[in-house]
């Protein structure tokens, strides 16, 4: 049974899971190395809690007990004593993650199970540098995490059945639907979008159409909530070129090689929503699309 849950990463991500987490009744506690993110993740909770109670979702009571769930802290040994379960969702970096899962390793009891929150890094990786590879797996929440449904289970090489049932039977404790899926890179959804994404790239590369042609196909034609040059910029340019990089190196196939316009913007330090501006014009705000202009004709 798991009732006490340390978030590891108080970011765009962590923040959704520590939210989840402590409105289905566990006690989380949220650790970032940084206490601004800490106070801004703590914030953002509280601003989704609000806009939950405003929606007639949750009650005010439902909200405060949610907050009164979370506990905040900067140090990652203090934050995961007497915690059943930790997720991590740090920054995408492999000796990053490495380096965390050796110390949660390190100062966790042994039958507390490790898992990590990564968009591409191999799970098997990841439990290779603990003493319990079988209770190391993946639980890929997708953004907005207190929106979205999905919750993609990765088994990694080694994981057992016991632990990949219990994570699976938790996620849907937090009302999410489990998928469980092998660990080969870019798990299910990213091996998926991000080809797609990369092919949007390269047909706007090659001048078949321009951008708002590209995302108007996908959005009307096939009833995509947003086009995929949009939903680019909303994940990060940076982002996306790295999972293309893992999927490319990983699985050996010229068809996973990052569009070089991709790698062109994200070098010019065009990354999207986070940077101001991708494929369109962000420095306004995210509520109009307005085409970069790179891309005007
Ligand atoms: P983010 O940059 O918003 O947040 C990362 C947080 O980790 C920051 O607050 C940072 O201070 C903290 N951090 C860095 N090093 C730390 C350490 N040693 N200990 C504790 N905290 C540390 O990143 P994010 O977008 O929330 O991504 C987190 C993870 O979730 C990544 O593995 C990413 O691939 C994955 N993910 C992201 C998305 C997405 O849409 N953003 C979707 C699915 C999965």
């Amino acid at each position: 049974m798991i009732k006490n849950v340390a978030v590891i990463g108080a970011g765009t991500m962590g923040n959704g899971i520590a939210h989840v987490f402590a409105q289905f009744g566990y006690n989380v506690s949220l650790i970032d190395i940084s206490t601004e993110s800490l106070d801004r993740g703590v914030k953002t909770i509280e601003k989704n809690l609000d806009r939950m109670v405003q929606k007639e979702k949750i009650s005010t009571e439902d909200k405060n007990n949610t907050l009164g769930r979370i506990q905040t802290f900067t140090e990652v040994a203090k934050g995961v004593n007497g915690v059943d379960l930790v997720v991590e969702a740090a920054t995408e970096n492999i000796d990053l993650k490495l380096k965390i899962f050796k110390e949660l390793d390190a100062v966790t009891a042994d039958n507390v199970i490790l898992a990590t929150n990564t968009s591409s890094i191999s799970i098997t990786k990841i439990a290779a540098v603990t003493n319990r590879p079988d209770k190391v797996i993946g639980m890929h929440f997708m953004n907005p995490v207190p929106v979205m449904k999905l919750v993609e289970i990765i088994r990694g090489y080694s994981t057992s059945d016991e632990v990949t049932n219990l994570i699976m039977e938790t996620s849907k404790s937090l009302k999410k639907v489990p998928v469980e899926v092998n660990d080969y890179p870019g798990f299910v959804a990213n091996r998926i979008l991000m080809p797609m994404i990369n092919e949007a790239i390269i047909t706007l590369h090659e001048g078949v159409a321009g951008v708002e042609e590209i995302d108007t196909v996908m959005k009307l034609g096939m009833a995509h909530p947003m086009g995929p040059l949009q939903l680019a910029d909303f994940i990060g340019l940076d982002v996306c070129l790295a999972i293309l990089e893992v999927l490319y190196e990983g699985l050996g196939n010229p068809k996973y090689a990052p569009c070089p316009l991709l790698v062109n913007m994200v070098t010019a330090g065009k990354k999207g929503v986070k940077s101001g501006e991708g494929f369109y014009d962000w420095s306004h705000g995210t509520k109009d699309l307005v085409v970069a202009a790179n891309f005007k004709k």
